[in-house]
């Protein structure tokens, strides 16, 4: 088959390939003058930093198959994600942890007298059943914990009130009780020696694979083609005949430095009086290069207007509803795979990405076989 694969992000990238070596002939469009969507990295001319363009990328699964996957092209060096939090003056270590604890509340509490103090002096048992993100935070950790880190961070992260948000959101207790502050679990974790896109550019090198860079969509791109995969937002599609799907986006103020500036790749500022929900650090992502001078991010959430990037879905009762209109017609529509965080509108991991997009090229062989 002739298959038309619309963005050159990760989704593109892993079908395009899987797809070519099943003996289809592959053309990727992308509108972007590069490829690797929103995990593009690239070296910054003025310091030699490598940075992610669009904000912070770690790598980590428990998936062995897509694990393997990327290791066929890009040699990934160890990496431990361990962020920091900047609330009230002083800086804690996430995720919530048996240090954060006893630094917070000034104690030396082992596990079990911290577990049992968060419960017996913190949590709020009043609430029973809770409804908001605000009641489940109290229920499971109280006023103390939930006003310095979770609070401010919420409210600028997705622009509206934790009392409006489902309870849902906070399912489990964002709490350790033990010193791990290794922020992801996964078994396999790191980063590309040389960034995501060379990476992307690797699994997009077959001879059965074009790419054309700066190159939207219109639909004489798909006249030849007899299948095609969407990976752009799936409202837009459609035209947006429906309405828009929200998203917010992400401003980042960058700067430069001599030196170290925070000491680490990525530092929260939960605290509701500074309009920045953190600020990453980029070389410390690549902690075997060495470098004299530093780039940094500010990084900025905001509703997401028409022009903007779309970073996030919100998800919330509106747009869950306007989505499911989206997904009758995409279901209508022949002759089209829709992948990807865009393409699906939800939050997708690299991983979950790299495995959705595996499964989907076996669909569409299994769909033309048939
Ligand atoms: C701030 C942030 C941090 C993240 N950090 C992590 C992390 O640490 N670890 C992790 O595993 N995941 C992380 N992710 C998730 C990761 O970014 C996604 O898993 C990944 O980008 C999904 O790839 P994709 O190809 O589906 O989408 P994208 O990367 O968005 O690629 C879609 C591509 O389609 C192109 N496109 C769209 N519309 C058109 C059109 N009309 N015509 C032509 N081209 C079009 C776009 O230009 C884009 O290049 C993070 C996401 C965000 C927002």
């Amino acid at each position: 088959m002739k298959i038309l694969i619309v963005g050159a992000g990760l989704s593109g990238a892993v079908l395009g390939r899987s797809l070519a070596e099943d003996g289809h002939q592959i053309t990727v469009i992308d509108s972007r003058p590069h490829v690797a969507g929103n995990c593009h990295t690239e070296r910054c001319p003025e310091t030699g930093v490598m940075v992610h363009v669009y904000g912070p990328h770690i790598f980590h699964t428990d998936d062995a198959e897509v694990w393997d996957f990327v290791n066929r092209y890009a040699r990934f060096m160890p990496y431990r994600n361990r962020v920091k939090s900047m609330a009230g003056g002083m800086v804690y270590a996430l995720p919530i942890n048996l240090h954060t604890i006893n630094q917070f509340f000034g104690k030396a509490m082992r596990p079990e007298e911290a577990r049992a103090f968060i419960e017996e002096f913190e949590a709020d048992r009043s609430i029973r059943d809770p409804q908001s993100f605000e009641e489940q935070a109290l229920r499971l950790v109280g006023r103390g914990l939930y006003d310095a880190f979770l609070r401010g961070y919420t409210e600028k992260q997705w622009g509206c009130a934790p009392d409006t948000l489902p309870a849902s959101i906070l399912k489990r207790l964002p709490v350790r009780f033990d010193y791990d502050d290794n922020y992801f679990a996964h078994r396999f974790q790191g980063i590309p020696a040389e960034g995501y896109t060379e990476m992307v550019e690797a699994i997009l090198d077959h001879p059965m694979i074009d790419v054309h860079l700066n190159t939207p969509y219109a639909p004489h791109h798909a006249m030849r083609a007899e299948h095609m995969v969407w990976s752009g937002p799936l409202d837009g599609f459609f035209d947006y005949r429906l309405g828009r799907l929200g998203y917010r986006t992400l401003d980042f103020e960058r700067f430069t430095a001599d030196g170290d500036w925070q000491g680490c790749a990525v530092m929260n500022y939960p605290d509701r009086d500074v309009p920045w929900t953190r600020v990453t650090e980029h070389k410390h992502f690549a902690p075997w290069e060495v470098h004299e001078r530093t780039v940094c991010y500010r990084e900025f959430s905001r509703a997401c207007g028409a022009e903007d990037i779309p970073y996030y879905p919100i998800r919330l009762v509106e747009e869950k509803a306007l989505l499911k209109a989206y997904e009758a017609l995409a279901a209508r529509t022949e002759g089209v795979t829709f992948v990807g965080r865009l393409g699906t509108y939800r939050y997708l991991d690299m991983d979950v990405t790299i495995r959705e997009a595996l499964d989907a090229t076996a669909k569409i062989t299994a769909r033309r076989a048939a």
